[in-house]
């Protein structure tokens, strides 16, 4: 039995980056908003994912009155070394596009969000069950079970859905286009207990496959190697999973990881995915819920700040201007960026990947690819430009 119903401007299912944000640059707006989410946030405050940020992302964080912590507490990376053949190439992204990326946990973007929220006031639900979308022509209207098990009624102008690459929300677009890649190979990805092994990060690519070295803290590193898709993580002991990276890393100029024990050790497949449109009726899609990328670009978290920062623009023109074909902008304004991040994220996979039954032709190839890549300021300022992230 649905009991109590609300009223809101915006009802947001899923309360993760895309769906907080939105509901902060409403705010800001003045529109008010309820966020539904089945996790807890304290769940979503452990669950280690992303950690680049691109630098309009850092603004955007800093500049609408989230927090300015990204910018005390985050890293700033002003490049990163591609290694290949067993040598290290550095790529320079302020001598070369004059920006910098920081390395910023996500659970770090989304403590500041929910902070954020929290100290303005804002509606959030966090740890419902069942939420439904019921209505999306008209107008907005979602169900959901609250904690003590009662039903209850969200009425809207408008519901996006947020809720992430498993979206449920996305099956109500009609009709709609999907388009998906699928590799042939997962990430590896393990949180370790040691020192930083270099300042910055590290994309390798070694003849067994790809590896990246990233930094999460003084003590703690995340790291990841190419592995199969069906991989048994927990088949990995850590002495095997510091030889397998120690030998991907390896070089003539003798480097070396920081060992230490293994905190956490996950396999990650993932895919390129993008659903058009990312609107129907008085329903839209934001975030992981209308694509997802290969991790190798760093392009996933970045995307889904950037589609709610263009999506609050036109809700604001609709309900504060009542300009409803502003509503109609967003698809095509935000996929714009969707397909260059696709093809950066798939163009950053492929060139630092081993396809299984890669021939030798295939590796030359790739190597090939590489050198022209780091020994020409055209080849390396496109990196730079794609990891930093295009203006918005
Ligand atoms: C290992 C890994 C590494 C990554 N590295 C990077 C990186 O370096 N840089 C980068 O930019 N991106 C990276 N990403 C991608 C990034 O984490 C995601 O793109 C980002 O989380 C997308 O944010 P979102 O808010 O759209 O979705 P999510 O963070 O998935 O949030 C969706 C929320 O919706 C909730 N939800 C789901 N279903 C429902 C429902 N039915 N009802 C209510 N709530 C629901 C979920 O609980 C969740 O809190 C990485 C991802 C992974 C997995």
């Amino acid at each position: 039995m649905t009991q109590p119903t609300s009223r809101t401007r915006v009802a947001i299912v899923g309360g993760g980056p895309a769906g907080l944000m939105l509901s902060h640059l409403l705010h800001v707006a003045g529109i008010e908003s309820v966020v539904l989410d089945t996790r807890t946030a304290e769940e979503i405050e452990a669950t280690h994912r992303a950690g680049i940020l691109e630098r309009d992302s850092v603004r955007l964080l800093a500049e609408s009155g989230v927090s300015g912590r990204v910018l005390a507490e985050g890293h700033e990376h002003q490049g990163i070394e591609l290694r290949f053949a067993g040598t290290s190439h550095r790529i320079d992204f302020q001598r070369l596009v004059g920006a910098s990326c920081w390395l910023y946990p996500q659970t770090e973007v989304f403590l500041d969000l929910h902070r954020a929220r929290v100290r303005d006031g804002g509606d959030l639900r966090y740890g419902v069950a069942s939420t439904e979308v019921i209505e999306v022509l008209d107008r907005a209207r979602v169900r959901y079970t609250d904690l003590d098990g009662l039903r209850h009624e969200v009425v809207a102008d408008l519901v996006v859905g947020a809720d992430g690459s498993r979206s449920a929300t996305r099956a109500l677009v009609d009709p709609r286009r999907q388009y998906t890649r699928e590799y042939p190979f997962a990430w590896f990805g393990v949180l370790v207990e040691a020192p930083p092994s270099a300042p910055e990060l590290i994309y390798t690519r070694a003849p067994s496959g790809f590896a990246l070295i990233s930094r999460r803290t003084d003590t703690v590193q995340r790291m990841y190697f190419q592995c199969a898709p069906d991989e048994d993580a927990d088949a990995w002991s850590d002495d095997r999973i510091w030889s397998e990276l120690q030998t991907r890393l390896a070089g003539d100029d003798g480097f070396r990881l920081q060992e230490g024990p293994v905190l956490e050790r996950t396999v990650l497949p993932f895919r390129s995915f993008v659903q058009t449109p990312m609107r129907h009726g008085r329903l839209m899609l934001a975030g992981d819920a209308a694509h997802t990328v290969p991790p190798t670009g760093a392009k996933g978290l970045n995307l889904a700040l950037a589609d709610v920062r263009v999506l609050a623009e036109c809700v604001e023109r609709a309900l504060l201007r009542g300009d409803d074909a502003a509503l109609d902008t967003y698809t095509d304004r935000a996929v714009a960026r969707v397909w260059r991040a696709q093809h950066f994220s798939y163009w950053m996979t492929t060139m630092l990947h081993r396809l299984p039954g890669a021939t030798d032709f295939d590796e030359q190839r790739q190597l090939g690819e590489l050198t022209s890549l780091v020994s020409s300021e055209a080849g390396s300022t496109y990196l730079a430009e794609g990891y930093t992230g295009w203006p918005q």
